[in-house]
Formats: structure tokens, sequence, C-alpha cells
């Protein structure tokens, strides 16, 4: 037998069995942003890799040591796409968008990252994120942390996720906190690990995100940003809290929350859960002011965020909440005998003109027991079987596959009216 190829490391097939929580979860998705009248918006997944190196930032672990990046055959460096946002402010620049206008955007698709797969972090993963530009006032902030907690509410999921804020203040502000930072590091080099001491002098900020305990015991004493913000960025977060108090969305201010990648400015935030071990963070964004510009395109001030729909799903099933998934298929149509099956087929093809039901076709003949054990299958909910005493007298029989409830005979002609009313 021919040896069989095996998926990438890390990138995931999203099963028949799995897709339906899939697509209720975007479906939800694709209900909130409309709700806030938001629009989509859809970009290539291969750019340039200059694109990412230049927002992301070099001393990051994504530029560093996460991304698919590949010369292709004219020599051109490109990249996997390893988050949405660069690309979003490319696509914005490129066809004016930006400059001058307020622009509310969603997007989603798969992201791709070289990272060590475990559960909740995989090499190909899919995002979901909303950008909005144009707007620098702290209403819109509070806006997609609304938008995020309806969400939360609209999966059921409020109770396990909770909201941790920061602010970052002004390159300016964080350029006098980053001199105290490293200052502050200096005393402690030789207990950091190699990681932090080759961060401490290019992005000493990355070392308070540490996931190392002993490292975090550390700067328990270390100075925070907080204290090193001018009026205008604490007026900002100030008023950030106090809307988010006002429509009653609790948050945690988290000092040592830095995020990252480079662009972010003022807002930070993470939604994180208790209900997934190590990868607990399940949303994350900010305001990146800077990015822009950085990327050649005029000031503009921005906002978003990007979740991880492989979290979600994760939390869906380890909560349980997988129910009210629908199934593939409302109604399963056989025939009893091979003279019934043009009738099978007529009467599939007039009920799927009901909306929104799906209906099933036995294919392929067979007794009655087989043609049950495929309508279990399906996870139908009633079957219309078609025989030729039924077809003799223009009925059909109704069999209720997941109910008590007898079989019933319906009329050929008030089966449509029948099944609407039913289902
Ligand atoms: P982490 O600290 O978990 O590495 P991150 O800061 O790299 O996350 P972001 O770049 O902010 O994550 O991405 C936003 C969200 O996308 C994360 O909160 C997470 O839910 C999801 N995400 C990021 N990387 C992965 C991955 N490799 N696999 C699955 N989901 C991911
Ligand atoms: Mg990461």
């Amino acid at each position: 037998m021919a040896k069989q190829i095996q998926a990438i490391r890390g990138m995931n097939d999203i099963l028949p069995t799995q897709s339906p929580l899939w697509q209720k979860l975007e479906a939800v998705l694709r209900e909130t942003v409309a709700a806030y009248g938001y629009s989509e918006i859809r970009t290539p997944i291969v750019e340039s890799t200059d694109l990412f190196k230049r927002s992301i930032g070099e001393v990051t672990d994504i530029v560093e040591k996460e991304m698919y990046t590949f010369a292709d055959r004219n020599g051109d460096y490109l990249t996997l796409r390893p988050e949405g946002t660069a690309s979003t402010v490319r696509a914005g620049n490129e066809h004016g968008l930006l400059y001058n206008q307020e622009q509310r955007l969603w997007y989603m698709g798969p992201m791709f990252r070289h990272e060590r797969p475990q559960k909740g972090r995989y090499r190909q993963f899919h995002q979901f994120g909303v950008e909005v530009y144009g707007i620098a006032s702290a209403d819109i902030d509070a806006e997609v942390l609304m938008m995020s907690a309806r969400l939360w509410e609209k999966l059921g999921i409020s109770e396990h996720v909770t909201l941790e804020l920061n602010t970052l203040g002004d390159p300016a502000e964080r350029a006098l906190y980053r001199d105290a930072l490293i200052a502050f590091l200096e005393q402690y080099k030789e207990q950091l690990d190699e990681d932090c001491q080759r961060r401490m002098y290019t992005n000493p900020l990355r070392v308070l995100d540490t996931k190392n305990p002993e490292i975090q015991a550390l700067l328990a004493d270390a100075p925070e940003l907080m204290d090193y913000l001018g009026e205008e960025s604490r007026a900002h977060f100030s008023h950030l809290c106090e809307l988010l108090d006002a429509v009653g969305i609790q948050y945690k201010i988290n000092p040592r929350l830095v995020r990252g990648l480079d662009y972010y400015n003022r807002t930070v935030f993470e939604w994180v859960t208790q209900s997934l071990g190590a990868q607990g963070t399940v949303l994350a964004g900010g305001r990146y002011d800077g990015l822009v510009g950085q990327l050649g395109g005029k000031d503009t001030p921005a906002v978003g965020f990007a979740m991880g729909l492989e979290r979600i799903v994760l939390m869906l099933e380890t909560l349980g909440l997988t129910e009210d998934v629908p199934g593939a298929v409302d109604l399963y149509v056989s025939a009893m005998g091979d003279s019934c099956r043009i009738e099978a087929i007529k009467v599939a093809q007039e009920l799927r003109a009901i909306a929104g039901l799906k209906v099933m076709s036995h294919c392929g003949g067979g007794n009655f027991k087989k043609q049950m054990k495929r309508a279990d299958k399906s996870g139908a909910r009633i079957a219309i079987l078609i025989g030729e005493n039924e077809l003799a007298n223009q009925q059909v029989a109704v069999k209720f596959l997941r109910e008590e409830k007898e079989q019933e005979l319906v009329a050929r002609d008030a089966l449509a009216t029948y099944i609407a009313e039913l289902i």
C-alpha cells in the first residue's frame, strides 16, 4: 500500500463532526459585528515579509522566531500572515480607506506561526478581529470592549472570562519609563534568563511579560508605567474606565500587561480564561495610533483586537456548550421499494424549498433496516417514508426518529405545510 501523507504538524483539519460548532461560532461573530455596523475586509494570506517586520517589530516572538517566511520563484521574501492588523493597515493605506475617514472593520481567517504545538497553540490557527480607524477618543476603545463582552454573552461564556486592562502611554512617556525599567533590571542582570537579558536593552517592556515565575517575582518592585504617564494619557485611560463602569463591564487593571507586539500605545487589554490551562488568553488587543504612519500612511488613530477561534471552540467543548449546535439534517427521505424512488427524490426536492429546512435523500436503495440506519446516522429528527401503498394513495408516512410519537400518514399535497408547521 502507498504510504499516506500526513498533515503538517500543528495544522489541523476541521472535521465534519467539528464544523457545526465552528459554523455556529462564526455565525455569532458575524451577527455581533453586524449589530455594531462593522464591515468585513478580506486580505491575502501571503504578504511581503517587510510588512510584518516593520509593523510587529523586529524584537518580538513573532518576527524573531515564529514567521513562515520563504523566497518565492522571483526571490521575493514572502510571509504567511501571522496576524491580521498589519495586512488591514496595508490594505487601508493602499486603497485610501484611512486618511480623514472613519472605518470600522472586521476580518476572520487562518494565521500562521511556527510555535511549539500544544493544546490551544497551533501553527495554523484562526483569528477573528476588528480594527477601527480614525477615532482617537476612548469611547471607541470602550465600544470594541463592549462588543467583545457581547460576544461572550451570546456564546454563554461570560462567567468564564475576565478582562485585564492596562495603558502603555504614548511613545515619549514609554521612552522615559523604558530608561527607568532598564536601570531597575540592571540591578538583577545576573538573575535574568537568556531571553530577558537579550531583551533588556532591545525591548525591556517585554521582560515584564515573561512567563518565568522567578523573574516575575523579581519584577514585583519594578517601576510602573502608570507613574510615567502624562495628563492626556491618564485622562484617556480614566475615561475608558469610566465608560466600562457605566456599562457594567468589569475589569482588572494589570500593570504587567504589555502585549507581544510593538505597535500598541495607550490602551491594551486581554480577555483571559481559567478554563484552558496555560493558553488562557482568548482575545487581545489595544490602541495603535502610530502604525498607520509607520507603514507609510498619514497618521491615523486606530484600535482593535484579535480573538483566537480554536481557544473559543475548546472552551465551548470543555464547558459542554455544544448542545444547541444544529445538526446537518432535519429530514431524511426514504423510498421503500424501487418503484417509489422517483417520487422520493421529488418529495425531497420540494421540501428543500422550505426556508432553512435541511433534507437528505436516501441514495443507493437497500432494505428498510439499512435505510433507517442511515436515517438515524444522518441526525435527522424525522424520516419521510414512501412505499407502494403511500404512492398509490398519494400519501407519505412521517416517522419520528427522536421522540415518542406515533408514525403519521400525511396527504402528499399537504406535506409541505405539515412539515413547515412541525419544524
Ligand atoms: P500568546 O501569549 O498565547 O502567545 P499572543 O500574544 O501571541 O498570544 P496575539 O498575537 O495577541 O497572541 O493573538 C491574539 C489571540 O490569537 C490570542 O489571544 C490567542 O487567542 C490567539 N492565538 C495566538 N497565537 C495562537 C496560536 N499559535 N494558536 C492558537 N491561537 C493563537
Ligand atoms: Mg504568541
